[in-house]
């Protein structure tokens, strides 16, 4: 069947052309991509379910070029999105059909390693994973290891205050970040924080981090590096019921052992990395706690006593406890490896990303087994248990009719439940706009103003990266005003495949 498009009018086409020749004159040879077949990397992020090509990718080398193109852009009240990797799972580097894409992936150069005030200096492009390799020659590492680490950049760790297994015990990117240089969207330069821990005036750092591309474009940022734990050492404790893993947890964190990293996977997610990894996962038990401790080898051995003794009292089924580097790194592979390997049993999936307080495991899980039932549709679930950050994975076959729209109504239940349990939205992977419409549930019209008013107060055009975060974005104007009024969605249709 031939679907027919329908073609842009004159007018529209002369004014792309316009634009891609004054990007051009700003990014010269190979900066700006054009070109449809050249655009298709481009037009979606992880959240692969949402599709849109931009209306021209630029890709600027340095931050005088960053600077002249949102200069440009605002002159001429051109939307910009900005993109890292693309590796977003909540649909933050969605293009916009009458927008510009500014893809940082040329910014790759690491600028300065400072072993002795323990920061690194880097490029928002160089990935997470290339920063801890750039300084592990000398014992350090950058402690944020999200699992898309070979992938992601650390301007999108920013964008998104990512986490990862080790967060738990070393914070999130915001406590990790000490500084960066962000451009406005009039193209203006803002340098804030640098290689000091404490900084005079507002938290400006505190707002950039996490602020999913909607107040600035990331153009360096100074990261702290930690030196690597003298041991760590991994324990893979196996339960017959995921409740008395839940309460392991709890008491683990009770006893005020705070572990490296310390994960939960359910039969699915086990059975589904073993198939993919041979981790030497157990496959009779019904959830798997992964336990990194780490420190001193006389406080690690003895941490790992305590740990096992708290883990037979909550009826652990089995136990095994790394004796190598090779081996402590095998653990991780299987629970780091967890959404590539659900993606190997199922032809889609949806992964979610809500936040609990630790105690209320067992009621999530219980709430998630009954939302399976009435979707019919299958879910595994993977947690930053310390942390109470669930990662339930939905399966479904965006082929079958309405699956695609249960798996949706789904995950959006679950996110209520967190909510409703007195959690949060999202632990890592941020609104973008897989959460946006889901934001009412949590903060009140009064909230949700006064984040509009922050945004206002950065991009008082509304120009980068809209219709992500907020359900409905007011014009500025209208905030300083206090004129509010329910609205619509600033981003209602979505093109899906
Ligand atoms: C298999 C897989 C596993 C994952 N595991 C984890 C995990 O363990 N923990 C976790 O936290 N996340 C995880 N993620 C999600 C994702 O990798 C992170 O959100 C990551 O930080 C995104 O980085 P990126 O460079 O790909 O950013 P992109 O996807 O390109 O962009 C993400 C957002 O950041 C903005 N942005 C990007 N760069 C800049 C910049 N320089 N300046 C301003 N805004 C910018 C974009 O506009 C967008 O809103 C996973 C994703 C996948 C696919």
């Amino acid at each position: 069947m031939t679907i027919l498009m329908p073609q842009p009018d004159a007018a529209i086409i002369a004014r792309r052309n316009e634009i891609v020749t004054a990007l051009r004159a700003i990014v010269p040879g190979e900066g700006v991509i054009s070109s449809e077949p050249e655009m298709l990397p481009y037009e979606s992020d992880g959240l692969m379910a949402y599709r849109q090509p931009p209306m021209v990718v630029v890709l600027p080398e340095t931050t005088e070029q960053v600077s002249r193109v949102l200069k440009y852009c605002f002159e001429q009240r051109i939307k910009v999105v900005p993109r890292g990797s693309g590796t977003s799972l909540s649909g933050g580097a969605l293009p916009l059909a009458d927008g510009v894409l500014l893809g940082l992936g040329k910014f790759k150069r690491i600028r300065e390693i400072d072993f002795d005030n323990r920061v690194v200096v880097t490029e928002p492009g160089v990935t997470n994973l290339a920063l801890s390799q750039a300084v592990a020659h000398a014992g350090f590492y950058y402690a944020p290891d999200p699992s898309s680490q070979i992938a992601c950049s650390i301007g999108g760790n920013v964008a998104e205050n990512s986490g990862g297994v080790h967060c738990l015990k070393y914070g999130m990117t915001t406590n990790n970040v000490l500084g960066c240089e962000i451009v406005l969207m009039t193209g203006e330069v803002l340098r804030i924080g640098g290689k000091a821990a404490e900084n005079a005036g507002y938290d400006l750092m505190g707002i950039i981090t996490g602020s999913e591309g909607l107040l600035g474009v990331v153009t360096e940022v100074t990261v702290r590096i930690l030196q690597k734990p003298e041991t760590a050492r991994a324990m893979m404790v196996g339960f017959a019921e995921v409740e008395a893993a839940g309460e392991c947890v709890a008491r683990i964190i009770g006893a005020g052992i705070i572990p490296g990293g310390m994960e939960m996977m359910d039969k699915p997610a086990i059975h589904a990395a073993e198939a993919f990894v041979q981790a030497g996962y157990p496959l009779d038990v019904e959830a798997l706690l992964i336990i990194e401790l780490d420190g001193p080898s006389v406080e690690v051995d003895e941490l790992i006593n305590r740990v096992e003794t708290i883990a037979q009292g909550c009826g652990s089924t089995s136990c095994r406890i790394s004796t190598s580097e090779a081996e402590r790194n095998l653990f991780w592979a299987g629970r780091k490896a967890a959404f590539p390997a659900v993606g190997r049993i199922s032809p889609d999936y949806l992964c979610m990303d809500g936040t609990i307080p630790r105690g209320k495991l067992p009621q999530a899980l219980a709430r998630i087994r009954e939302l399976s039932d009435k979707y019919g549709l299958r879910c595994a679930n993977v947690f930053h248990a310390g942390d109470g950050n669930l990662h339930p994975l939905i399966l479904y076959d965006a082929n079958q009719p309405d699956e695609m729209e249960r798996a949706e109504a789904f995950g959006a239940d679950i996110l209520r439940c967190c909510v409703e349990l007195g959690g949060v939205l999202t632990g890592e992977h941020g609104v973008g706009i897989e959460k946006r419409d889901l934001m009412p549930e949590m903060f009140s019209d009064i909230d949700l103003n006064q984040q509009q008013r922050l945004k206002c107060a950065f991009d008082a055009q509304g120009l980068l990266n809209p219709g992500k975060v907020f359900p409905t974005l007011h014009r500025c104007a209208e905030l300083g005003r206090m004129h509010v009024h329910a609205g619509k969605l600033a981003f209602p249709e979505l093109p899906r495949f």
